[in-house]
This record gives structure tokens, sequence and C-alpha cells, in this order.
């Protein structure tokens, strides 16, 4: 009789040691805001990027008033300036987008031949278990080409998001080595985050990086992290209450 007294004990010390209940989950994408909130112009970021680093070592985004793109890899956040320049950085003003998470690889490929961003991402596609949870994306290795943009910093009251794209600046590359950062994304994600593939990239020498717009690869080493759990952080400020989201179109890809 004694002894089964131990049980729920026992049973409890192990739900503990093996972690039921209480482990923080690390399969996460923790996104702040929406696409459709950013496309209309709220560049207004509120959350810090003390706050964002608690929730991810790997991801994407930008910064307060569109003031460059984000990028974070291997725990260090980069900022892309409108000139190409990249830093580390520690603080930021806010943080208006942003998709984060802790990145473990589930699945590794070796990509040996020369695939453009159509042809790589559909060969991935092929390989997904399913197209309805969000991958985080990591590519890295050698590119034959790549073809990445900046935007610059704007200021009140801001443009939409696709008035703001025709200052952005464009730079291309050939035979750069370095890594691309992003996420695969259900297309019923439409107006939250970029349905299918959003993806930043950093070159190896950490100099050079922007949001891609097209690449040709060379040889890679694709790493996908199946992510099945989301977090939405909304902005709690006016701009945001007020903008009318009820009507306004999904933003895919070729859009941003
Ligand atoms: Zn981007």
């Amino acid at each position: 009789m004694l002894k089964n007294k131990f049980y729920p004990f026992l049973i409890l010390s192990l739900l503990t040691l093996f972690g039921c209940c209480h482990v923080q989950r690390r399969d996460v994408l923790y996104q702040v805001s929406t696409i459709q909130a950013l496309s209309a112009g709220d560049y207004d970021g509120q959350e810090c990027l003390c706050r964002l680093r608690r929730h991810g070592d790997f991801g994407i985004g930008t910064f307060q008033g569109l003031d460059g793109e984000l990028l974070a890899l291997d725990g260090v956040f980069y900022q892309v300036k409108v000139d190409g320049r990249v830093n580390p950085v520690s603080q930021a003003s806010g943080i208006p987008f942003a998709q984060v998470t802790f990145f473990n690889a589930d699945k590794t490929f070796s990509v040996d031949q020369e695939l453009s961003y159509a042809e790589l991402t559909r060969y991935l596609d092929k390989l997904l278990p399913s197209k309805n949870i969000f991958y985080a994306v990591k590519i890295s290795g050698l590119f034959k080409y790549m073809k990445i943009r900046s935007v610059p910093k704007q200021s009140q009251p801001y443009p939409k998001l696709d008035q703001a794209l025709k200052e952005q600046k464009v730079f291309e590359f050939y035979d750069i080595r370095g890594t691309m950062v992003g996420w695969r994304s259900p297309q019923y994600m439409e107006k939250l985050g970029v349905a299918g593939y959003h993806m930043h990239f950093i070159s190896e020498d950490r100099q050079k990086g922007g949001h891609v717009l097209d690449f040709k690869a060379g040889a890679v080493k694709a790493e996908l992290d199946k992510t099945a759990d989301f977090y939405l952080s909304l902005p709690d400020n006016p701009e945001f209450f007020e903008l009318n989201l009820g009507e306004a179109g999904g933003i895919d890809a070729e859009k941003i």
C-alpha cells in the first residue's frame, strides 16, 4: 500500500524530467505583426530586438521605418542597409515585421545542379511531407548568381510598401558563397505572412546581403526545419488598430 503512494510522485518526476508540459518549445514560428499591415505602410515597430531574440536565433524581417532588411543566422542579427552594407545589430529602435525560430534542421539535402529560384523551390516542394505547415529554410554554399535588394528608411507619413519598394536598391553577384535564410509558408498564410518562399541572403564574409529576388544555385546544402507551431505578436498601437485590413488582398512572394 505504502509503495503505491509513491506512484504519483514518480510519474510527476518523470514528466518533469522528460518535459511534458513546462519545457519551452523551440519549433515555433514567432512572428511580429502581419505582412498585410507592413504592405499597408505600418512600419512603426514597437517590439524591440531584445525581445525578438528571445524567440529565435534564425529568421528574417525589417526594421523601424523600413530601414533595411533583417536577417538572423546562428544567433547573430544583421541589418542590411539600403547601400547593401551589412552590420550586426544588438539593439534596434523597433521591429515592425519579423519571423524567427530556433533553427534545428530536420532534413538536409545536397543540391549539386545549377537550379534557378523557381527550380530549386519546386525541387524542395516535392520533398516536403506537407505544404500545410511552415518550414524554416536554410540554403548555404556556392551561388552562381545572386540578385538581392535592400530598401531605404521611410519617414512619416509612411507610403505603402509597393510605393516604398520603388526606391529599392538592387545588387547582383556572381559566384558568391553565402547563406539564404527564410521561410516556406502555406498558401493560406497569404494575408499574415508571405505564401511560398521568402528568403534573405548573407555572404560568407558577412559583408553583403539583402532580400532575395533571384538566384542560380551552384553546389548548395538545403536544410529544412519543420515548424508546426505559430505565435503571432500583433502591434498594440493606434496605427495598427486603425488599418483597414478586412478588404486588402493577400501577398505573394513576387509582390514584396
Ligand atoms: Zn524580405
